[in-house]
């Protein structure tokens, strides 16, 4: 019974975040919005759980899930190499079995216009894979590389190494590492070095 309240909770915080983007003049670039809050959400679900529950749900939910604001700033070094970021760990939980994954997540673009601060990838990762949000690591990694997209880049690549517990501890219950990218821009070309560099970084 209780197994079942949680889990009727939990796909719920599928919805995203809101993030808005902004340019250094303020020009409001993009935005996610989500339909409701996950306060909004937890409070409906409020009567098939325990008041304890409820409170510390709210809390999780509240740490992993603020809005935050990106903003975007001019490439006045005119920066024309790859800025990567490499090894951000996180937890994540995995929509098919509600259980847990370890993800390591790499982050490479070369910039044209724009450029972001460095704890921003970070901020970017968090928003998809998180402890409260049931995912797949697919469309995380897709969905990262959708917001990279939005500094208008020459090229970016994200690559997850994802190692699920579901697949590990249960079921065929062989530990492994799923590994997924998405690649854009001038990473995609052949003969291009970038993507091959990017690799070299994450072997
Ligand atoms: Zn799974």
């Amino acid at each position: 019974m209780r197994r079942d309240n949680i889990y009727s909770i939990t796909p719920s915080f599928t919805r995203p975040t809101r993030v808005k983007w902004y340019s250094r003049d303020n020009r409001n670039l993009s935005r996610i919005h989500s339909n409701k809050t996950n306060m909004e959400i937890i409070k409906e679900k409020k009567k098939d759980l325990g008041k304890e529950t409820v409170r510390r749900l709210s809390g999780v939910s509240t740490e992993f899930n603020k809005s935050f604001t990106l903003r975007l700033f001019k490439n006045e070094e005119k920066y024309d190499q790859m800025i990567a970021q490499v090894g951000i760990e996180v937890m994540a939980l995995c929509e098919h079995h509600l259980l847990p994954f370890q993800c390591t997540v790499n982050i490479a673009y070369i910039p044209s216009g724009w450029i972001m601060g460095l704890s921003k990838f970070a901020r970017i990762v968090e928003l998809y894979l998180n402890p409260t949000i049931n995912t797949v690591q697919e469309r995380a990694t897709q969905q990262i590389m959708n917001q990279l997209k939005k500094l208008k880049p020459k090229g970016a690549m994200v690559v997850i190494k994802g190692t699920h517990s579901c697949i590990g501890y249960r079921g065929i219950r062989k530990p492994s590492v799923t590994i997924t990218s998405a690649v854009y821009g001038v990473f995609k070309e052949n003969n291009n070095g970038a993507r091959q560099e990017f690799l070299q970084l994450i072997k």
